[in-house]
């Protein structure tokens, strides 16, 4: 039984919830001193529930907006009932997804998913896993290309093998450099492609570079596609990067950590042509499928290699039922205790079925190209890149500001877009143009919306050119 003050403060913190989410303003970023001055962070002294409660109301004050339409920052943005109340039930639950026994029907809804990913990758019999996040989804794919290529690596280690050789794009994700860490192939045996200029990876660069490592004595083992780059939103020509790992029997893994979900959508699911010839996919649901962080699957084309390279000594504690049918998931993950991740994503794709997420997607894809005929329109702002996906990368240089200058200030108009309050948006650079990366991630967007974010550019570079230089 729950004590009646604690019963108390969940329903105040309720009500408290449907404010918050009701004011979809952004706020300017609150100074470490300002945070300090008005949270005692410190541990120590005991609390009472009243002072927990204001606590929890001063941590929503005095943390960043990701819900209001206004924040285009990150490769997310706004709020799902449905991924809520997928989490809440997750926390209250409190159930673990190593055994069947401990997650019963998470166990059974995390495989519906896997198998509904799987097949909308074009897997037969693909399966995978839930992850916490992209770059883990990433680290998982290269450890088992390394177990593919390699098995005894398992038990014996790296020493005494050649060095093993990683390609991947220029515009990759920078979590494949890490993965080449983690998993002792060496940041130095990562070798990045060039891209074109539109940011795609180019297939012959790929193969010469393969080549080239053969030739070196190395062992070329992994090479990574990205569907949807970090910055450009960009797509590697997937069909052409199968036929090169074909001919030379190397592991092709898609990055789809932010693309994956454009499969959701029948007008632009063939950005991902050609993908069932991989053989796994990272696919970040917390991105463009609007889910709350981390909702990560990776899938495997054949995902027995899961239970190879998790299969080690000292596990009997755990897995008792070795001849029960339903399935023990942790032994599949490189996790024990595993938190519930799938149930927000299962609400929210019951709610609204594939045609309705796919729509989605959609309104997505159509939020971006308006802000790209918004960019085009303007005297003041010029792209970088073309749009390919939901990400809208320009600089903004009005009469007054010359080329040298132009970096700096785009970043000043941004800095003092969330300084105001008008909108939060993330800058990034393109050969060495630096840019602001617009990202059309929310589902709640509008064209009025982006209208007022360009009139809010507009007037603050404005405002700033009175007193530059
Ligand atoms: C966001 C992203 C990642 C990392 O995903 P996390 O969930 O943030 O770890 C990896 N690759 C690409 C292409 C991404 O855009």
């Amino acid at each position: 039984m729950l004590p009646k003050n604690q019963e108390k403060l969940l329903n105040d913190i309720h009500s408290r919830v449907i404010e918050y989410l009701n004011d979809i303003n952004i706020k300017p970023n609150k100074t470490e001193k300002e945070i300090r001055s008005n949270i005692d962070l410190s541990i120590g002294t005991s609390s009472d529930l009243n002072q927990i409660k204001t606590l929890f109301d001063k941590y929503l004050e005095h943390s960043t907006k990701t819900n209001s339409p206004q924040f285009y920052n990150q490769l997310f943005s706004g709020f799902s009932t449905t991924g809520y109340i997928g989490e809440l039930l997750s926390t209250i639950t409190n159930n673990s997804m190593y055994t069947y026994e401990m997650s019963p029907v998470a166990t059974l809804i995390e495989v519906e998913l896997l198998n509904k990913m799987s097949s909308l990758i074009g897997y037969k019999n693909g399966g995978g896993t839930f992850v916490p996040g992209g770059s883990n989804g990433n680290f998982l794919a290269m450890l088992a290309a390394r177990h593919y290529r390699m098995p005894t690596v398992m038990n014996s280690g790296l020493f005494g093998v050649s060095p093993m050789t990683v390609f991947v794009s220029r515009d990759c994700h920078y979590s494949m450099t890490k993965s080449a860490n983690q998993l002792g192939i060496g940041t130095d045996n990562i070798i990045k492609v060039d891209v074109d200029k539109g940011g795609k990876m180019i297939p012959d660069a790929l193969d010469q570079a393969i080549q080239l490592s053969l030739n070196l004595g190395s062992i070329p083992f992994f090479v990574a596609a990205t569907a949807g780059t970090t910055v450009r939103g960009c797509f590697d020509p997937t069909q052409e990067i199968a036929q090169i790992c074909k001919k030379y029997n190397l592991w092709f893994h898609i990055d789809a950590s932010w693309g994956g979900s454009v499969l959701l959508s029948k007008k632009h699911k063939h950005l991902m042509n050609g993908c069932d010839q991989s053989d796994s996919v990272t696919w970040c649901t917390h991105k463009a499928m609007a889910q709350p962080l981390m909702c990560t699957a990776i899938l495997f084309k054949d995902p027995s290699i899961l239970e190879s390279l998790n299969d080690v000594a000292g596990t009997e504690y755990l897995f008792h039922n070795k001849d029960s049918k339903e399935p023990d998931l942790g032994k599949q993950s490189l996790q024990c205790g595993r938190r519930v991740d799938v149930l927000k994503l299962w609400f929210t794709w019951k709610y609204y079925g594939d045609s309705e997420y796919g729509k989605k997607i959609d309104h997505l894809f159509n939020m971006a190209k308006y802000a790209e005929l918004a960019v085009i329109k303007s005297k003041m702002l010029n792209l970088v890149s073309d749009v390919n996906y939901l990400n809208i990368c320009f600089q903004i240089q009005p009469d007054g500001i010359n080329t040298s200058q132009v970096g700096h200030f785009t970043i000043a108009v941004r800095n003092e877009l969330f300084k105001n309050a008008d909108a939060m948006v993330n800058y990034a650079e393109i050969d060495g143009k630096t840019c602001m990366r617009l990202v059309t991630a929310n589902y709640d967007l509008n064209t009025k919306h982006i209208d007022q974010l360009f009139s809010d550019i507009e007037s603050n570079a404005n405002k700033l050119l009175t007193n530059y230089n």
